[in-house]
């Protein structure tokens, strides 16, 4: 975190500190008590909307699971705040488990319809188990007791300012961590991800588990400054209500969770008081009228971009002097309100800040800080030796038939692949070999068939062990995370490295500080293997098509693989690229990693493959040297005859 985010979140913790003094009114407090119990859930619940991308219904469920933790246990056996609270964070953390497990087998409107569904049996649960819960007549609860002293309200509001502090540090510190960077790659591209090791399923049940555990904590809270809870709180709305807190306040920012708690708390508030509505109203209409003229003036936006955001600001206004009774327009305004920021600030309210932010930021301050200079020479990494002792076959592929409904892709296909070598796979367009590659890095399972690798079958095994086997890949269609810097890709190759635990992130262990030293030099060792150390901070997707084929052989080669998978590498390089990218090519030979190597290029296939495999309708029609091949009839006439005519 630079110095400025940590200064302005020390000056936000003070100012919140103060608030009770300055503002000593006991609704008020309640209100910022409720505030910040829906900041820290947002917390947890932007993890799996923001990081992961997946859309939970469930999660006023899980807020009410965690609640009724705190109510049951207090209600039936009188435990203590300070047993309920780590009770209803584990408690809410299982159920999350139990939901996530079968959940997240399924994905977009599935995912949704059953956590949906969750919410809706978990509200039944509560109402219908009245020997528990009490059913709908609701528990009461008083607010803890410490050594005979009576938390009030005031004091609560500390506690739970302790609360959200806490949560906001320990999301930050997991979020910018190995765990945090798995949950933003397998978001940008799961294909990729899986094939990195880095499981798909795994961590977005990981995420979503952690996100409960969150939720735990927050519903915990909250029945102790509600001091009473039923049922009906925990409803569709109320997830609604959430979900709608992070769209507005803003994915993938702690502050974004704040503001969006802020402002699902008081919006009813000023939904109900004309005169406050007004006075808002006005203030974002002047607001968006000077930014709109300051943007026209500096032609940062067009009278057409502006146009409509400075009417509907100035419509809102104008139709509250004209209203003399807002609570019959008030679902109308929120849903106006929500549409403005849906269309207009598609990242929320913070990340239209941010951008703003980062416009006139100077441009000596970068986003992500890495240091590349790493003076010592005897510590800086390179790509590992994998020293070939044993002649014989890295990879054997018996009998490989994959199918696509009628469409044989692959039919019977034998491929052995010496240890050490660089084997070429060609064939014309539609042949077979990137589904060969699917097949070997186990994204498809064939039909029929068995793969040996290292002497162990690897047959129908996930992307994700296959990858921890040591079969690293490149993709034809690039696979990038796009949103991720150059070395943030690097280093989700290099998540093998992470061995340390969820503790570790948080408390930052000497464990887990050397591991992440060690790991950020390795990734800028393997940016400046393939000549991309000056854009280890550039985002990957602005980088050009080139160098984003450079940038995912230094990810693959992360994963320090004893087999690459490169997918048709010099396409749409230039020809200065096309030969680094061959000397290249050489050197992680010359580390005894063993190479497939799917290229169009006939010249790239010929001058560094030893051994190459032609394929024609998934069929194997020929192998042997580059030279055999070359003069091969078949090839001649399936292959090479037609593209040495294009
Ligand atoms: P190559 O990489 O040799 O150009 P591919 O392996 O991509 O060829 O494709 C081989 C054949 O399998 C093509 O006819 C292609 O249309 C088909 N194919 C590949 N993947 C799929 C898929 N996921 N679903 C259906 N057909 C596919
Ligand atoms: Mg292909």
């Amino acid at each position: 975190m630079s110095a400025a985010k940590i200064i302005s979140a020390i000056l936000a913790i003070v100012l919140a500190a103060l608030l009770p003094t300055i503002w000593p009114n006991p609704y008020y407090i309640h209100l910022m008590v409720v505030i910040g119990i829906y900041a820290i859930l947002l917390l947890g619940l932007d993890i799996v909307v923001g990081y992961v991308g997946e859309v939970s219904l469930g999660h006023a469920a899980l807020f009410g699971i965690g609640a009724y933790t705190v109510g049951v246990l207090n209600w039936q056996f009188g435990a203590h705040f300070l047993l309920t609270i780590p009770a209803s964070i584990a408690v809410t953390a299982l159920f999350g488990a139990i939901l996530a497990l079968p959940a997240l087998r399924v994905n977009g409107p599935y995912l949704a319809m059953v956590t949906l569904a969750f919410g809706t049996i978990i509200q039944i649960l509560i109402n219908e188990m009245t020997f528990v819960t009490n059913g709908p007549l609701g528990l009461k609860i008083r607010k803890p007791v410490f050594f005979d002293y009576h938390v009030t309200g005031t004091d609560y509001y500390y506690i739970v300012l302790v609360a959200l502090v806490a949560t906001l540090f320990v999301v930050q510190r997991i979020l910018k961590s190995h765990l945090g960077r798995a949950f933003e790659a397998l978001h940008d591209s799961p294909i990729a991800s899986d094939c990195m090791g880095v499981s798909v399923y795994g961590y977005k049940v990981y995420a979503f588990v952690l996100s409960a555990a969150i939720a735990g904590l927050a519903g915990g809270l909250f029945t102790y400054s509600e001091e009473y809870i039923s049922p009906n709180t925990y409803n569709f709305e109320l997830t609604i209500l959430f979900l709608l807190a992070v769209i507005m306040g803003g994915r993938k920012t702690r502050s974004g969770s704040v503001l969006g708690a802020i402002i699902i708390v008081m919006l009813p508030n000023v939904l109900s008081d004309i005169e406050l509505f007004r006075k808002i109203a006005t203030g974002i209409a002047v607001v968006t009228v000077a930014y709109s003229v300051y943007a026209l003036a500096t032609r940062q936006r067009t009278l057409k971009q502006v146009a409509l955001p400075v009417l509907a600001t100035i419509a809102l206004a104008v139709s509250g002097y004209m209203m003399d009774n807002i609570t019959d327009h008030r679902l109308t305004i929120f849903g106006a309100m929500i549409l403005f920021v849906v269309y207009y600030l598609p990242n929320g309210l913070m990340g239209f800040l941010r951008s703003i932010v980062q416009k006139y930021r100077p441009q000596w301050i970068h986003r992500h800080e890495v240091i590349l200079e790493h003076g010592d020479k005897h510590h800086v990494w390179s790509v590992p030796d994998h020293p070939v002792t044993a002649r014989g076959h890295l990879l054997e592929a018996r009998n490989i038939t994959m199918q696509f409904g009628g469409l044989k892709a692959l039919n019977e296909v034998n491929l052995d692949i010496a240890k050490g070598s660089v084997h070429g796979l060609i064939g014309p367009n539609g042949s077979g070999k990137s589904t060969m590659m699917n097949v070997l890095t186990g994204i498809y399972k064939p039909a029929a068939g068995e793969i040996e690798f290292n002497r162990k079958h690897i047959t129908g095994a996930t992307p994700s062990s296959i990858a921890g086997e040591g079969i690293a890949r490149t993709f034809q269609n690039v696979q990038l995370f796009g949103e991720m810097t150059a070395i943030e890709n690097v280093l989700v190759g290099l998540h093998h490295t992470f061995k340390h635990s969820l503790i570790d992130v948080v408390f930052h262990t000497p464990r887990c500080k050397k591991e992440k030293n060690a790991a950020y030099l390795r990734a800028a060792s393997l940016l400046q293997f393939v000549g991309l150390a000056d854009l280890a901070n550039e985002e990957a997707r602005n980088l050009p098509y080139g160098k984003q084929r450079l940038l995912e052989i230094a990810r693959a080669l992360a994963l320090n693989p004893s087999l690459l998978l490169l997918d048709e590498p010099a396409a749409g390089l230039t020809a200065p690229d096309i030969k680094e990218l061959m000397a290249m090519i050489n050197k992680v030979r010359g580390h005894g990693i063993t190479v497939i190597l799917i290229e169009h290029h006939m010249d790239v296939v010929m001058s560094i493959c030893d051994k190459v495999t032609v394929l024609d309708f998934g069929q194997k029609i020929a192998e042997g040297t580059p030279a055999q091949v070359q003069s091969d009839e078949k090839v001649i006439e399936a292959y090479l005859g037609g593209s040495a005519a294009a």
